[in-house]
């Protein structure tokens, strides 16, 4: 009698995917025209047709250790080019999300910062530390934050905005990395990492490509998503350079605050500044492309959202304290620093775990030499061809 192998497909994770933004998985007819237009499609793998093929089955153990999943970027060119209306990005996409909840440490986290149900809740974390610290300091009368010029480090100590900073920035570090450890671990099980090169030289090869933004430069059908994505990116680097270097010039030369023309305010505002534009630009092409392309889903949105808040709120705290109110000036502050914990503390289970997850990814599959320009390539021949055809 004859052995064979069979599939046992994981129904809850097929669900899963569905709800979460697949729900095309099933339309896939495995033409391979996705992976034809994907410019960032391996050689040797059909990207994204394989990935549909296993998503179509629930193969999830395969998916999870799958790292071609996140060479994706979401440009959705692929889903554009679909002859069946799959949406293999958003496919893409619900396995990331998947896998960021898979591995996430404490696990309980990345169920519940997915679900639209605990976003109050999950706000109401950071609203009630800091609500408790204030009323503590001020004896529950805020009355007298009406009087006198406006100094934040009166309203939120320093040296409690950093406690919270640092301290809440190493444990999420840690929980992070707890995650990320189990999502490489689990990539070296299928095929070990090559030990060729250096760990630590090839994620500094990685990081570099990630900073010029390359990869997201090749998609042919949404070049604003770019623009977008660039602005967001270095928005976010400044700004997380900014808190850096205040934090250093308030130890080391007890500068607060920090004068308008200051290089570090400069720098904050232009942060602050691209971060606004980069989430108009992004949020903008979603609604464009909503009913046809990309399927955005909750946790898209919360972070675009959260992000722009962060920014809007820094901006204008800004400019209440330059026209001296204090009443509005310390309540902006105050949602300000409730949106900033919002962003860090759930990081590690929110999208912003993308991130991490791609550049460990990238870094796998550059140890274990995958040839990228040749694929793209081959690609754009194929493609000319059936154009031309
Ligand atoms: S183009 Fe569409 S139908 Fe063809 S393999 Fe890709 S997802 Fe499947
Ligand atoms: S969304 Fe873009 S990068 Fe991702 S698989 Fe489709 S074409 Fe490739």
């Amino acid at each position: 009698m004859n052995e064979r192998t069979l599939i046992q497909p994981d129904t809850e994770f097929i669900n899963y995917l569905k709800k979460n933004g697949g729900d095309t998985l099933k339309e896939c007819y495995q033409c391979a025209t996705c992976s034809v237009v994907c410019s960032l499609s391996p050689q040797h793998e059909a990207f994204p047709r394989k990935e549909m093929i296993a998503a179509g089955w629930g193969q999830k153990d395969k998916l999870i250790s799958d790292p071609d999943v996140w060479l994706c970027h979401g440009c959705t060119d692929c889903s554009t080019y679909c002859p069946r209306g799959a949406k293999p990005a958003d496919v893409l996409g619900a396995v990331r999300s998947y896998i960021i909840e898979f591995f996430a440490f404490p696990r309980f986290m990345g169920r519940i910062v997915k679900k639209p149900a605990y976003l109050i809740p999950l706000l109401l974390v950071p609203f009630i530390i800091l609500f408790l610290f204030l009323y503590n300091n001020f004896d529950g009368n805020f009355s007298q934050l009406n009087e006198g010029t406006v100094r934040f480090s009166r309203f939120l100590p320093h040296i409690i905005v950093e406690a919270f900073f640092i301290g809440g920035n190493i444990l999420i570090f840690i929980f992070a990395a707890i995650g990320l450890f189990r999502f490489w671990k689990n990539l070296n099980t299928i095929t070990p990492v090559a030990k060729k090169q250096s760990f630590l030289g090839v994620l500094f090869a990685t990081i570099s490509e990630i900073l010029t933004h390359k990869n997201f430069n090749t998609c042919s059908e949404n070049p604003s998503r770019f623009w977008g994505h660039l602005l967001i990116f270095y928005g976010f680097l400044g700004a997380m350079l900014t808190a850096g270097l205040a934090v250093g010039a308030l130890v080391l030369y007890d500068l607060s605050p920090i004068p308008l023309f200051h290089p570090i305010k400069i720098l904050g505002n232009l942060s602050g500044i691209a971060l606004v534009i980069g989430c108009i630009v992004v949020a903008v092409h979603r609604f464009r492309t909503k009913s046809e392309k990309g399927s955005n889903t909750y946790n898209d949105w919360v972070l675009i959202l959260f992000v722009f808040l962060v920014a809007v709120t820094g901006l204008l705290t800004q400019t209440l304290r330059l026209l001296e109110t204090p009443f509005l000036a310390y309540n902006t502050y105050f949602v300000h620093m409730v949106f900033i914990f919002f962003l860090l503390w759930y990081a590690p289970y929110s999208k912003l775990a993308h991130m991490f997850y791609r550049t460990l990814a990238m870094v796998y599959l550059k140890m274990n030499g995958r040839d990228k320009k040749a694929a793209i390539f081959l690609n754009m021949l194929i493609l000319t061809f059936l154009i031309r055809w």
